[in-house]
């Protein structure tokens, strides 16, 4: 009965990508919603799986923090973001009194947790299910990878800033990915560079062109590299639709050439 309804629940969601990083504070949550937001306005249906328990921040990218989640028979029903309802979300941050209580639940709690997200969430019909992983290769992003394994993911993006390159925590993550057998849709390079607001020159704030290098060093395809762009992060601290508000950004097109890949990667399945 319960396997049954697990299969249910995701029966309907085409392509599973998951998100990947080495370590926190590097863009994944932010890849993960500008991706979302990209996809869905390529004209697809999106949900995002936000299992982020050190810090569940998508609820506050997409203006959806303090939502209550409701149950019907198939399990939890996701937050849906737009009027369309073509972009919904469920976020361990819904279930969460304090935010801060994640980071102090134990290993067997929080793998518990991520079983019942991937089972349990009444996705109905998708075109993609976003999955935005805790950073690093711990338990619980292992527990991650193997609830979602069944369902026949498309792949994992991994996210990076160029200097994180550099103390090998990508390689790690990419090793990782080779040893459960994960495909690499792409590395992303995030925070690649800074244009100035002002007088538009690009200054590079922690070198560039690493994850680019390390991409082919690894062979895996390189999906782009992001600059900082103080516009996104008005726009994340905001809810902002930053792929609908700011296509005069710098990090607009690389967005959305991220998407792009991501698009032409994924076949069209026969329903
Ligand atoms: P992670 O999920 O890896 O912990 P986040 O996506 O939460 O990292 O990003 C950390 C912070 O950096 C956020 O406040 C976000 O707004 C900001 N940020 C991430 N990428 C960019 C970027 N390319 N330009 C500007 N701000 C960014």
């Amino acid at each position: 009965m319960e396997a049954a309804a697990e299969a249910g629940n995701l029966a309907g969601v085409q392509h599973i990508i998951l998100v990947l990083s080495g370590k926190g504070g590097v863009g994944k949550s932010t890849i993960s919603t500008e991706l979302a937001l990209a996809l869905r306005h390529a004209g697809k249906k999106v949900g995002i799986l936000d299992v982020d328990l050190c810090g569940p921040s998508i609820p506050r990218m997409l203006r959806a923090q303090g939502r209550a989640v409701h149950q019907c028979d198939g399990g939890w029903v996701p937050v849906y973001v737009d009027q369309e309802q073509s972009i919904c979300l469920m976020s361990v941050g819904f279930l969460l009194e304090n935010p801060d209580e994640a980071v102090v639940w134990r290993g067997p709690k929080k793998n518990a947790l991520i079983k019942q997200f991937v089972s349990d969430v009444a996705w109905g019909q998708l075109d993609y299910l976003v999955v935005d992983t805790p950073p690093g290769t711990s338990d619980e992003h292992m527990a991650t990878v193997d609830a979602l394994r069944p369902y026949g993911p498309l792949g994992a993006l991994v996210v990076t800033t160029p200097q994180a390159v550099s103390v090998g925590d990508v390689r790690r993550e990419l090793t990782f990915c080779r040893k459960t057998g994960l495909r690499v849709l792409g590395v992303v390079e995030n925070m690649s560079g800074f244009v100035c607001p002002h007088c538009a020159e690009c200054t590079s704030v922690f070198s560039r062109g690493g994850g680019e290098e390390l991409a082919s060093h690894a062979g895996v395809p390189f999906l782009g590299s992001v600059p900082l762009d103080p516009e996104l992060t008005k726009s994340l601290e905001e809810g902002r639709d930053f792929i609908r508000e700011f296509p005069e950004s710098p990090a607009f097109p690389a967005l959305l050439s991220i998407a792009q890949k991501v698009l032409t990667e994924a076949p069209a399945r026969v329903p």
